[in-house]
């Protein structure tokens, strides 16, 4: 029962092992709130379901459970499912954390309330000319924390430009995202984005999925991104 010790990997597991969307809802709550006390933190911490190919029955259960904040990854997706919904219920945010071309930015603007995934100079352009229509989700930089050809993101050493410019284009950015290398411990990952984000002087740090959110948590995490240990494996 080694798990029960470690912390982390039980309780996720527990939340996995039943069918009830409330019960997985809470056990991830319970888990978020585990690991914000064992960091000695009070600040909010935004739990994002992410509902990628989950139907709009599967989401509907989640909301009627709680849970207020959502993520897609695809624009196109995300048009299908959530006018209706967000019709039908109020105080519902929504987050696109997938790549965005920029031929989308106008659409993203309308229907999202933030955007995790501004990772390039023309991707700026495109969101600040959409924004000008009014509406202003909250932004994060991607940043391609482990250097990885094919992930998104910008490099590293490109982050205090691409932030330059964002500001530059008066981009409500509050933080920055990241996807770390998938099969190795992230712990290092979280705490290298945490850096580089204090380093800009951004307070957001969006990262943390299903298998890792507690620990980036305790790294500081505001936002979360967790998919398949609330809706199950997806298809
Ligand atoms: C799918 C996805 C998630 C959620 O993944 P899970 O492992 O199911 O929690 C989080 N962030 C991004 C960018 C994703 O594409």
């Amino acid at each position: 029962m080694r798990g029960w010790r470690c912390g982390t990997t039980v309780p996720i597991a527990r939340a996995m092992t039943t069918d009830d969307p409330a019960a997985r809802l809470a056990g991830v709550r319970e888990q978020i709130n585990r690991a914000a006390r064992l960091a000695g933190r009070s600040d909010p911490i935004e739990l994002i379901a992410i509902s990628k190919t989950q139907s709009v029955p599967a989401i509907t259960s989640m909301i009627e459970a709680g849970q207020h904040v959502f993520g897609e990854n695809r624009v196109q997706e995300a048009q299908t499912k959530w006018p209706e919904l967000l019709e039908q219920y109020s105080q519902l945010r929504l987050a696109l954390v997938g790549q965005l071309q920029s031929n989308k930015a106008v659409d993203a603007v309308a229907l999202f309330d933030e955007i995790h995934s501004i990772d390039r100079p023309s991707l700026i352009v495109a969101l600040a000319r959409a924004m000008e229509r009014g509406r202003r989700p909250e932004c994060f930089l991607q940043v391609n924390i482990g250097e990885e050809a094919q992930k998104g993101g910008c490099a590293i050493g490109d982050l205090p430009t691409l932030l330059a410019d964002a500001r530059a284009a008066e981009l409500p950015v509050v933080g920055l995202m990241a996807v770390p290398p998938a099969g190795v411990e992230p712990a290092p990952y979280f705490a290298l984005l945490a850096k580089i984000a204090r380093d800009n002087g951004l307070s957001g740090l969006s990262m943390g999925m299903s298998s890792d959110y507690a620990t980036a948590v305790t790294l500081g995490a505001t936002h979360v991104r967790v998919g398949s240990a609330l809706f199950g494996e997806r298809a």
